[in-house]
């Protein structure tokens, strides 16, 4: 049961988030130069229509990917070239931890509340710094480590798909926990922090990092996606089977786990198990339709899926132009170009919506178009567009022939299109005609 303090506290506590949220959206408006109100409504939708939309509509994303898209991050270091990254919410917490420390036992419990969470994400960041090390060595860069309240996410270029491969990045941030346990095991004595949750001394604190770093090496070996184990089962699996099929057989235990771990949830009425359980089932269904979709993808080109009656606007055009084609054509990306009709920007549904917001409809289209994505030629493979699209963190691309003429675009809602038409009977058949040939 809740007692009436722990409401007292979780009442107080959100309305210091809340307060927290405001004084950074303040922050973020003085250093852009953008309004405050619409700094503030710009996330509370960016996180609505991010959360709902993925959750929702396409599973395929999964929560972690989905608060990682906000851009609510800001780099706070570079280490070995590879973009460290604080995402807002993880501020968030720091206030909550704190504020709920100071409100109990006074300044000092807060301040070592603050410490013991900045020392828990070094370790995570050591964590994810190991499976981005590790897949240096195969030539795979790591472009961000984003660190969340809910723990890292490595943002590799691209998968390693050799089974022998995938183990080694899989096993190698948990092997950097399993070292850090250890030196904080020897310097503590392997003895258990106070139950209180108390720290007086050194060794205390130890004692804390030696059980927080062995949960993080338990959970992280947990066989389902996108936890290490998961990976490291598939890689087991691949050496056997085909990925296909050893993603699918992954994915399936991962998720009879994350049921048995939901029941043992809803049972000991914890709410966090609960949570993480359908963000566990959530993330092992979204691996493997993501295999599934490459796999289906494979030896077609981008001139099969691409995306070819669709209207322009010009490089002058107001974001109102745009909102009439979306709205008579349902188009949702917007190409724009000069006078020589070269291609020099593309308006994204979500930047044109938020561009309405801040600036109205007779906002220039441009000033909210995406001008740095890479063309994409007709030949190219549909698996080298997808890899670009993860690595550019966009759902459309352009398509342009060799004169650097726009012909086409390429966009993630048509690759879903392949996927369905693969799931019908027959359909197979149609998307494979030129992969096997
Ligand atoms: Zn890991």
């Amino acid at each position: 049961m809740i007692s009436f303090w722990d409401a007292l506290l979780l009442f107080v506590s959100l309305f210091v988030s809340l307060f927290v949220s405001l004084f950074v959206s303040l922050f973020v408006s003085a250093t852009s130069g953008r309004r405050p109100v619409s700094v503030l409504t710009d996330f509370l939708h960016d996180l609505l229509h991010d959360l709902l939309h993925d959750l929702l509509h396409d599973l395929p994303y999964s929560l972690l990917h989905c608060l990682n898209r906000m851009r609510w991050s800001f780099q706070i270091a570079k280490i070995t070239g590879i973009q460290i990254r604080l995402h807002l919410t993880f501020l968030l917490l720091l206030a909550w931890v704190g504020f709920g420390g100071g409100v109990e036992s006074g300044w000092r419990t807060a301040l070592t509340g603050i410490a013991v969470v900045l020392l828990v994400f070094s370790c995570v960041l050591l964590h994810e710094l190991g499976h981005a090390w590790a897949a240096r060595r195969y030539g795979i860069r790591t472009p961000d480590i984003t660190l969340l309240p809910i723990g890292g996410i490595a943002r590799l270029e691209r998968i390693p798909e050799r089974p022998s491969e995938e183990m080694v990045v899989a096993l190698a941030g948990p092997l950097v926990s399993a070292i850090l346990a250890f030196l904080f095991g020897v310097a503590s004595g392997f003895t258990l922090p106070p139950l209180d949750g108390e720290i007086q001394e050194w060794s205390q604190l130890c004692s804390k990092l030696f059980t927080i770093n062995s949960g993080l090496l338990l959970f992280n070996l947990l066989p389902v996606f996108p936890m290490d184990g998961g990976r490291f089962l598939r890689a087991l699996l691949a050496l056997r089977f085909d990925y296909r099929r050893s993603t699918r057989i992954a994915a399936t235990i991962g998720q009879g786990l994350a049921v048995v771990l939901g029941m043992a949830g809803l049972w000991l009425s914890a709410p966090l198990l609960l949570f993480i359980a359908v963000f566990l089932f959530l993330s092992a269904g979204s691996e493997a339709s993501q295999v599934d979709l490459r796999e289906a993808s494979r030896g077609l080109k981008v001139a099969d899926v691409m995306v070819t009656k669709f209207g322009l606007l010009p490089s002058t055009a107001q974001l109102a132009d745009a909102a009439d084609l979306l709205l008579r054509a349902s188009q949702h990306s917007f190409p724009l170009t000069d006078e020589n009709g070269r291609l020099v920007g593309l308006l994204t549904r979500n930047s044109l919506i938020s561009g309405l917001n801040q600036a109205g409809p007779l906002g220039a289209a441009l000033d909210y178009a995406n001008t740095g994505l890479p063309g994409l030629l007709p030949s190219h493979h549909v698996s080298h567009a997808c890899s670009l699209m993860q690595q550019f963190d966009t759902s459309v691309l352009p398509v342009l022939d060799v004169h650097g003429m726009l012909v086409g675009l390429f966009t993630a809602e048509n690759l879903g299109e392949l996927m369905v038409m693969e799931h019908r009977p027959g359909g197979a058949a149609f998307v494979r005609k030129e992969g096997d040939g």
